[in-house]
């Protein structure tokens, strides 16, 4: 029995990640679910899935949440602040932690779990993007097990060596695909994309998830996070990893070889595949995602991705190339622009050049430590908004 924490549960991958438990009572049991303010959500969760403990994110929520626990006669104990996040990832009583947590948030938990030799199926890409190589490092010093969710890294996961969670030196492989599918405004007429609402960006061709990586998928940002977060697990550099526009999203990604052959993972789009690939690894469970037919998908497409159209992909590309904490900066202003954007502070064409401006202002230094790592990011947010405002 694997007994799991779900940081982040009642967003899109942690709602994805209990009812792919739900399907195996057998092999898995909830030892604890956290949330920030969606309290409701996560009291009806803990009425259903009985974990030992439940983290909100601040008194006020513990209480509310606390209330309807008891109401119920349900036993799980509440807790809230990050160092609760933090006990629950690393706690003797877990095997496994779903990060689902958005931005960065996440990064402290995520961190716990690792430096714990917790299994990490790891979907918040944002705390890697911040801290990779002392994530990474905290991974190798206690053994961890490292497990994509993403479900580009998850199919780069499964494309490479068995075995291999990195690209090995001997292994042959000559580049990593990422595929895209260029979110909403793929073919739009770029002069009208001023205008366009957090609706309409939210609405993706093909993905149903959370609002800021729904807006990162618009601008490609989330492409170009993915881009730094391939370098990091599977230890590529930048020039070995290509984006490639497939808009059916069929094919999750794909691993070229020097003998010519190249693997690809497909599936329908839907991401209790990749969330049951990482709980059952090395194993397979069922997931409860239908079977691909491509004869009903009929035609796969593929192009190259138009960095002027998207920016973000460049900027991206541009702050792995920099190193150190570039990766921090850049995923701190994306995080306070994108959150503006939602709030219709700013146009969606000022998402890139706000991220552009932080980049710009702010020299970027050695990511030695995640303290150094957080204070870069909270300059890059004071000088975003400070952008934003003027
Ligand atoms: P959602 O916005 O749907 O959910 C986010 C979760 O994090 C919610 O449970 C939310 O709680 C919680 N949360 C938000 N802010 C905080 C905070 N400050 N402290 C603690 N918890 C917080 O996001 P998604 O599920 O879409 O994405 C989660 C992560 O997975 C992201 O990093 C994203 O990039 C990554 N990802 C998502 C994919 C997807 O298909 N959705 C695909 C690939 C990666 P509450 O509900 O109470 O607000
Ligand atoms: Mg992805």
């Amino acid at each position: 029995m694997q007994r799991i924490t779900i940081l982040g549960a009642t967003g899109s991958i942690g709602v994805s990640t209990l009812d792919v438990i739900a399907r195996h009572p057998d092999r898995y049991s909830v030892y604890a679910l956290t949330a920030h303010s969606r309290v409701e959500e996560l009291a009806a969760q803990c009425i259903q899935f009985h974990p030992a403990r439940a983290v909100v994110g601040s008194a006020a929520a513990a209480d509310q949440l606390g209330a309807l626990l008891r109401a119920a006669g349900c036993k799980t104990e509440v807790e809230w602040g990050e160092a609760a996040l933090c006990s629950v990832s690393c706690a003797s009583g877990t095997d496994a932690v779903m990060a689902a947590i958005v931005g960065a948030a996440g990064l402290a938990p995520t961190l716990a779990a690792a430096r714990a030799g917790k299994k990490v199926m790891l979907a918040n890409k944002e705390a890697l993007v911040m801290s990779g190589q002392l994530f990474m490092d905290a991974v190798a010093g206690s053994g961890a097990a490292l497990l994509p969710i993403d479900s580009e890294h998850n199919a780069i996961f499964q494309c490479l060596p068995a075995g291999y969670g990195r690209v090995p030196a001997a292994a042959g492989v000559t580049k990593i695909l990422l595929t895209a599918s260029g979110g909403p405004f793929l073919k739009r007429d770029v002069a009208t994309l001023e205008n366009v609402t957090p609706d309409e960006a939210c609405k993706h061709p093909k993905w149903v998830m959370g609002r800021k990586i729904s807006v990162d998928s618009a601008t490609m940002m989330n492409k170009g996070l993915e881009v730094i977060e391939a370098h990091w697990l599977f230890g590529a550099p930048a020039q070995q990893i290509e984006v490639v526009i497939h808009p059916q999203s069929v094919i999750h990604s794909m691993v070229s070889y020097n003998d010519g052959s190249v693997l690809a993972e497909l599936g329908n789009p839907d991401m209790r595949t990749p969330i049951a690939h990482a709980l059952a690894y090395p194993e397979r469970v069922a997931s409860g995602v239908a079977q691909l037919d491509l004869t009903q998908v009929g035609t796969l497409q593929f192009e190259k991705p138009d960095f002027e159209r998207f920016p973000c992909l460049a900027l991206a590309y541009q702050a792995l190339r920099a190193g150190g904490t570039a990766p921090a900066l850049l995923n701190a202003a994306n995080e306070v622009a994108v959150q503006a954007f939602l709030e219709q502070r700013i146009g969606f064409r000022r998402i890139d050049r706000v991220i552009a401006q932080v980049m710009d202002e702010l020299p970027h230094g050695a990511a030695s430590s995640i303290e150094a790592v957080m204070a870069q990011d909270a300059l890059a947010r004071a000088a975003a908004e400070r952008i934003i405002a003027g």
